[in-house]
């Protein structure tokens, strides 16, 4: 996919910028708050995004009912992902809600 020049100015909330057909056309390099979807609104098997938490890992939801856990997107006018994020590194723990487009960290994350 190819990400408009203007996607990559400063955002404050998190939006969409796209879909893929397939997971490894994912870009590499994601603008800040962007999320890319795996296969289409009607349809979604992925969310993609970077970590809010700005270590550099990626986030990939399942988001399709089949395989559990799963993940829904609302992207109706203000961007939601339920139920919360909750990633388990070696070192790290990220365990957050995205809500009206913005990132609401929990407290027993590491940040
Ligand atoms: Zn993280």
């Amino acid at each position: 996919m190819k990400i408009a020049w203007w996607q990559w100015l400063p955002f404050w909330r998190w939006r969409t910028i796209g879909s893929v057909s397939s997971a490894d056309e994912v870009p590499q390099r994601l603008p800040r708050n962007a999320i890319v979807l795996v296969g289409d609104l009607r349809h979604i098997k992925w969310i993609v995004f970077d970590c809010p938490c700005r270590t550099g890992h990626r986030i990939m939801l399942n988001s399709d009912p089949v395989r559990r856990p799963y993940w829904t997107l609302n992207a109706s006018s203000r961007l939601g992902i339920y139920p919360s994020v909750d990633y388990r590194g070696t070192d790290r723990r990220c365990h957050y809600f995205v809500r009206n487009g913005k990132i609401i960290w929990t407290k027993d994350s590491d940040r």
